[in-house]
Formats: structure tokens, sequence, C-alpha cells
């Protein structure tokens, strides 16, 4: 007998891991309405409340009236419509890089970049924090793992000395981090992990979809440390601080003519809506105004306020701050507390996260009111 869903199901509930859907009665925003009631949302990825910014909708409904809604096949095919282009010019311009591709997701581009440029006989060296997206590329590929400790500079150099003397004249070693953890929210030596892989010779891929958009000058890590030129794959999304959906790789023009020819996910998938490229080009305008400066100093503001007033809660560089509790049960149990009080914080729970480390992710948008703050911190210190 081919096992069971139900008995699946069953163990993933006995072991506090199993996940439902919560439907969500009002738009993306800093209060929503869930069975009926209203809860201040501390879990969205809309740093910046970008997702309900009025000229950014403007954008997004002129794209549509300019360009129609799906753009009915893939990139190759016929769905690379101008706003494409402009965006991608726009992306490599911004991150100083030769060019850039987009696609339907950072989760496609993850496995898109990482299968088209590494291969069996190729080495990836990852952070062992890395998103999901980046591991499963990463296996995906056929090339050789291995996974160095959080941030663990010895053990990546380590790794590259190996990798150094395994690899195949015409090799590919790939150094992937993230520059703001996904899920803890601190940031990756990145200056010392370009030092690194220069002097072994290796590629670096970089994830900054929580970095661009809320870095010091809002492109990113490797922007605010002058090292975009060094970073040699910088990834990012559009669907965390600019509110949208798809995602990027920027990097040289080889590489990504390489990736247009070989990326499967890209390929082989209808090209994304091009008012979505047009909303996005509204976004990234707004990221570099004054508004978007604005916005930034208010989020930090916002973090600085919480991990100053909460002990327990390292203090951040990002608006992602981990409440670590241990065990899936303590999490879901403070959880569901918090809800009972309005607050939204979704458990974050294996295999999110490493098995002991269940947490609460808390996340603030620049779009929280100082009094929805303060609720937040009165409900953690209770
Ligand atoms: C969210 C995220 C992704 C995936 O992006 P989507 O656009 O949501 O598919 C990839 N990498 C990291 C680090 C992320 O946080």
């Amino acid at each position: 007998m081919p096992r069971d869903p139900q008995d699946e199901l069953q163990a993933l509930q006995e072991a506090h891991l199993l996940r439902q859907l919560r439907p969500v009665d009002s738009p993306q925003a800093t209060e929503l309405i869930i069975d009926g009631s209203n809860f201040i949302n501390f879990s969205s990825n809309d740093y910046l409340g970008f997702s309900s910014h009025p000229e950014i909708l403007n954008a997004y409904k002129n794209g549509l009236d300019l360009w129609g809604s799906g753009s009915g096949s893939s990139r190759l095919v016929c769905g690379t419509l101008r706003p494409h282009l402009e965006l991608e010019e726009r992306l490599a311009q911004l991150k100083n890089s030769a060019a850039a591709l987009t696609f339907s997701t950072g989760y496609a581009t993850a496995l898109g970049t990482i299968t088209a440029l590494a291969t069996k006989g190729d080495i990836l060296i990852l952070d062992k924090l890395c998103h999901a997206s980046l591991i499963d590329g990463a296996r995906l590929s056929g090339a050789t793992l291995r996974i160095y400790p959080h941030n663990d500079l010895n053990r990546l150099e380590s790794h590259l000395q190996w990798a150094d003397k395994k690899i195949a004249s015409d090799g590919r070693i790939i150094v992937i981090t993230e520059s703001v953890f996904s899920m803890d929210g601190d940031l990756c030596p990145l200056k010392e992990i370009v030092s690194l892989k220069q002097q072994y010779g290796a590629l670096l891929l970089l994830d900054e979809a929580h970095a661009f958009g809320i870095a010091q000058q809002g492109i990113g890590l490797a922007d605010d440390l002058g090292l975009s030129d060094q970073v040699d794959l910088q990834m990012g999304t559009l669907s965390k601080a600019l509110g949208l959906s798809g995602a990027y790789l920027c990097a040289s023009r080889a590489f990504i003519d390489l990736l247009i020819n070989r990326s499967r996910s890209f390929i082989y998938s209808t090209a994304p809506p091009a008012a979505t490229a047009v909303a996005a080009l509204k976004a990234i305008d707004i990221l570099l105004s004054e508004d978007g400066q604005q916005r930034r100093r208010k989020l930090k503001r916002h973090i600085k306020q919480v991990s100053d007033e909460i002990k327990t809660i390292p203090h951040s560089a990002s608006p992602i701050l981990p409440y670590i509790l241990g065990s899936s049960q303590n999490a879901l149990q403070l959880s569901s507390q918090l809800y009972q009080q309005g607050l939204l914080i979704p458990a974050i729970r294996y295999p999110t996260v490493p098995r002991d480390q269940a947490r609460l992710r808390i996340t603030l948008s620049a779009a929280h009111s100082g009094e929805q703050v303060k609720q937040l911190i009165n409900a953690l210190k209770r």
C-alpha cells in the first residue's frame, strides 16, 4: 500500500509542524482583516509600504492600460515587451553591472541561475542559512556542494582552499550567500567574502532580496560598501521592499546572454506582466527619492525602538527581528497568544529554520505607525 497522505499530515501535526493557509480579507497593509477581526501585521516583507503606494499603483494601472494583462508567451517567443528591457537596463545601471535579466519570482531566479551556470564538476560553497531557493538551485545543478556555518569566514576559506585544489581547469567555484539573511536579519561580512573569493578565483552570487530598498542608499549592501562591481552575480527581488513581484539577476553581458540561452525557469515560463515592470520602474524612482529616504529613516527609528526595548531581540541592521524560542511548540504558543491580542506574527519553524531554532520573525515596515510599534513592544513585554 502506498503511504496515506493523512498519516503524513498527522505526523506533521504531532511534531507541531503542520502548516495551514490563513485567508486575509483585506489588501496587504499594516492592518489586516482575518476571520472578521483586525490584526496589526508584523509579518510582511513590504518594508517600505510600497504595496499600497498610490504612485506605484497608478503606474501599475497605466502599465495595464498600455500593455495589457498577460504577456502572451515566454520571453524568447513574443513575450519580451519594451518595459521588460527598460527595467533590466535600469536594474543593471543601479547595480553597476553590465546587464540584468528579470524572472517571475526570486525562487525562479535562484533555480534558473544556479542550474544554468553550474554543473557536475563545478563547486558551490553556500552559507548554511541560505534561502531554500538557493539550496534547491544548488542541489538541482549537479555540482558538488560545500556548506559553511553561518558567516564563518574560516570555514569558507578552508572550503575555498579545498575547492581550489580539486577544481578542473575550466571548472567554476561559486560562493553563494545572502546579504541580509531572510530569517535572522543579520548581514554577511561582504567585504571579507569578496576578498576571499578573489583570492581563490571564485565567483560570488549575492542574494540581496532583503537588502534591496532598505540598505543605507536603498540599492543593496554591495552598493553601500562600494562593492557592486566586485560581485559577479547580483540577485534580488521586486517582491519584498518594492512591494511587487518578480526578481532579477545582474551580471556581465556574457553571463546574462548565457542565462537567456540556458536558464530553464526563464525560458520555459511565461514572461511576467509588462505592467509589473512599469510599476517596478516607478518603485525604483521612489526608492531613490526623498520619499524613499524618509521611509527608510522612519523604518530605522522603528527598528531601533523595538530592539532597544526588547532585550531578547538582537540589535538589527534590518527590519527582520528574530525572537528565538527554540521549540516549535513554544513558538506556536506565543504566536497564538499575540494573535489573541490582535498581532499577526506567525511562528517560523523547521524546515524554514533549524529544528531547535523556531522563532517569531517580526518584521517592521515604514508604514507602521508609532502607535502600532508601541502595541508590539507592550505585547512582547507582557
Ligand atoms: C523571498 C526570497 C526569495 C524568493 O523570492 P520570491 O520572489 O518570493 O520567489 C529568494 N531569496 C531570498 C533570500 C528571499 O528572501
